[in-house]
């Protein structure tokens, strides 16, 4: 290499130097006085010198001249072992804050250029800015550190969130606990790695908890046997937990000052425990249980065994309550079907969805002659092709067939003690008292119909019998009575034509007709009620002059009480004499004189009775008829029974004969007449009897 092109050679490299993103310096490996510099490293240099050594002042001089001593004397000792050596030394990356808070970071090494001679001559020191690299570095890393830590989580989620699913799944497809335990087990044991699951739930009744299910890694069944049933209140944390709603976490029973703190019985400490959590079971404000976990590694409170557990919760506690209100409605639905398959009544319940027998208690079977398996599921209204008879309330009738009963149930009616027949599949009949009601579904729609069944047939075939007797014997004692009437009135009608008869006579003769016309009065009374009673009581009506008929009454009830004065009063007749109406006279004449020998029975002597007729304007259809008397009264506790077959009120004197049927058949033919009657009456000063007749034919 000639001389020039050694010149050539140095300007290249000088350049390459000053243009060097690194900083390159040369020193003295004797005195370590700084040779050169380039650009870089002086920019360095002046960066961080004072003033005075700025510029390239420090050429020249030993680097412990301008460098802060604590600096200096950390690169001395470099200095000299790399110049007594010769083994290079390299510094990795550090940080340098060349201005406060702002790190740059930097690498530098320091070689041994040798002389010809093979001694170490110089030093060559560089210096590399590396502070893009770093933070790009740290970012990355951070970035990472971030992502790995959200994966964490994410982790920790997904497994939380598997674990709360399957649970939640199982809750859903099938509220059946022992499933729901199960699997709430096998997933916190897959993802949560527990020492040990249990599940109890709680018994209210007992005050105890009773063990459902029970894991434990090592199996340990002394320590299953322990927990199968814990009292409420017992010794250890899990006795207290119905008083408490959040979980109770301890992150490690291990450490000394959680075990002091623990005031509750712990055997957990001794049983290798670290982690253990134990959360109640609320449903509302019902506690159902607890699910408890333990660990053999220490917890956190925000960790993912924590949210694990807090998120099975809810879950299990709807199930557990879901189970023990199943369990209520089964027990509850059993009590019930043996209190139905005990009573000595039939009862009998119907679905509206498909008109089918649901329920028949054994009495049911035996009144419709079934057997129970042939009952149950069969439509009720087959094995009878009776039309249903017509229903209307509040009207005498004719026993209805059940299934009549169960239609009107089923279209929201209740019925109580109606007369209804079953017939059995041989053709008889059995008579029951029943009484029907629709049942409800919780929105209200019907969805099915109950009936229940008291068989009256033996009551009523000794209802009949009584009512046979009475009329066999009415009709044998009203021909013995006819005949002896017929015998005193020819007496009487022999002592009017001029024959003789001491007073005596004539008065026993007098004692006789009227006693014997009182039988009779008692005879028909008793007739007419089997009559109602079978609904073999008919009208024989006509339109009639109801003055007249009023009149002829009073006339007749004048003469036999002559003790009493009767008097008549019309109101509002359009003519005085006539209001014509549409009756049974006979049946009208009844009523009346019913009314009337009331009145004369229960009033005093020579006491007013008003007999009153009116036809209101406002009223043209119906005729209003009153009996009013000065009597006894009757008291207002027995107004509301008056009416009723063999009432007699309390007031009265008992030596007045009577059966206490007479108001019974008057209100009974009052309505036959399409007619209705009531009473006011203050007791000891008289009583009114009005009647509401309607003046024309009913029009069917
Ligand atoms: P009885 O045969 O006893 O008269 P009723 O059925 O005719 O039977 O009457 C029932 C009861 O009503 C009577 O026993 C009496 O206590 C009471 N009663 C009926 N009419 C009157 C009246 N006008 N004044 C007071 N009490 C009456």
């Amino acid at each position: 290499m000639d001389r020039q092109e050694t010149a050539e050679t140095q300007l290249y490299a000088s350049t390459m130097l000053r243009h060097t993103p690194a900083g390159i310096a040369l020193f003295d490996a004797q005195d370590f006085r700084l040779l050169r510099a380039n650009a870089y490293f002086q920019r360095i240099l002046d960066a961080n010198n004072d003033p005075h050594w700025q510029n390239g002042q420090t050429t020249g001089h030993q680097f412990f001249d301008w460098l802060p001593a604590s600096t200096a004397h950390k690169f001395l000792s470099i200095f000299r072992h790399v110049a007594t050596t010769g083994e290079p030394y390299r510094r990795g990356e550090h940080v340098f804050f060349n201005a406060p808070h702002i790190p740059s970071y930097w690498t530098w090494n320091l070689a041994a250029l040798r002389a010809k001679n093979g001694h170490i001559a110089y030093l060559l020191l560089n210096a590399s800015n590396v502070t893009r690299h770093v933070v790009a570095r740290q970012k990355a890393e951070a970035t990472h550190a971030a992502l790995d830590s959200s994966n964490r989580l994410l982790e920790a989620d997904r497994r939380r969130l598997t674990i709360v699913e399957t649970v939640a799944r199982s809750v859903r497809e099938l509220l059946d606990i022992e499933h729901i335990s199960k699997i709430t087990i096998k997933n916190l044991v897959t993802h949560i790695e527990p020492r040990s699951v249990y599940i109890h739930t709680a018994d209210a009744v007992e005050r105890r908890m009773n063990l459902l299910h029970a894991f434990l890694i090592n199996d340990d069944q002394q320590v299953v046997q322990s927990i199968q049933t814990v009292p409420y209140d017992g010794p250890t944390i899990l006795s207290h937990m119905y008083k408490q709603r959040d979980l109770f976490i301890i992150e490690n029973a291990q450490d000394k000052s959680v075990q002091e703190n623990l005031t509750s019985y712990n055997p957990l400490s001794a049983l290798g425990v670290h982690g253990y959590i134990c959360a109640p079971l609320w449903y509302h404000d019902r506690f159902e249980g607890t699910l408890t976990t333990s660990f053999f590694h220490d917890i956190q409170r925000d960790g993912e065994e924590v949210q694990a557990l807090a998120g099975c919760v809810p879950h299990i506690s709807a199930a557990l309550a879901h189970a023990r209100l199943h369990t209520e409605v089964v027990n509850e639905r059993e009590r019930l079907r043996i209190t139905l398959d005990q009573l000595p009544e039939g009862v009998l319940i119907v679905a509206a969805s498909d008109r089918t027998i649901k329920y028949a208690n054994q009495v049911t079977a035996h009144l419709m002659g079934r057997s129970l398996d042939n009952l149950l599921g069969s439509p009720f209204n087959t094995n009878t092709d009776n039309q249903p008879l017509p229903h209307t309330r509040g009207q005498k009738q004719h026993a209805t067939s059940w299934v009549h009963l169960i239609e009107l149930a089923l279209q929201g009616e209740i019925m109580s003690s109606e007369e209804s027949i079953i017939e059995q599949p041989d053709g008889s009949n059995v008579t029951c008292l029943s009484s029907c009601a629709p049942l409800r579904a919780e929105h209200g729609a019907i969805d099915g119909a109950m009936i229940v069944f008291q068989d009256i047939t033996r009551l009523k075939s000794t209802e009949q019998q009584k009512a046979e007797f009475l009329s066999i014997a009415s009709h044998e004692l009203r021909t013995p009575i006819t005949a002896m009437l017929g015998f005193a009135e020819i007496l009487q009608m022999r002592v009017k034509q001029g024959a003789s008869l001491d007073d005596v006579s004539q008065r026993a003769l007098r004692h006789i007709t009227e006693q014997s016309e009182q039988l009779t009065r008692l005879i028909e009374e008793m007739l007419d009620v089997t009559r109602i009673e079978n609904a073999g009581l008919h009208l024989n009506s006509a339109y009639h002059n109801l003055v007249e008929t009023l009149s002829n009454v009073i006339e007749s009830q004048s003469i036999t009480s002559k003790k009493h004065s009767i008097i008549f009063l019309k109101k509002d007749l359009q003519q005085p004499d006539i209001l014509i109406a549409y009756y049974d006279e006979k049946r009208l004449i009844q009523i009346m004189s019913n009314l009337l020998s009331n009145s004369i029975k229960y009033s005093p002597q020579k006491s007013k009775i008003e007999v009153g007729l009116q036809h209101i304007h406002e009223q043209p259809e119906i005729a209003l008829i009153w009996v009013k008397d000065q009597g006894i009264g009757i008291p207002p506790a027995e107004l509301a029974h008056i009416f009723e077959r063999f009432y007699r009120a309390d007031n009265m004197d008992r030596s007045i004969s009577g059966l206490g049927l007479g108001l019974y058949l008057v209100k009974e033919l009052v309505t036959l007449h399409g007619g209705h009657i009531r009473v006011e009456s203050q007791e000891g000063q008289g009583s009114t009897f009005y009647v509401v007749l309607p003046l024309d034919k009913k029009v069917e």
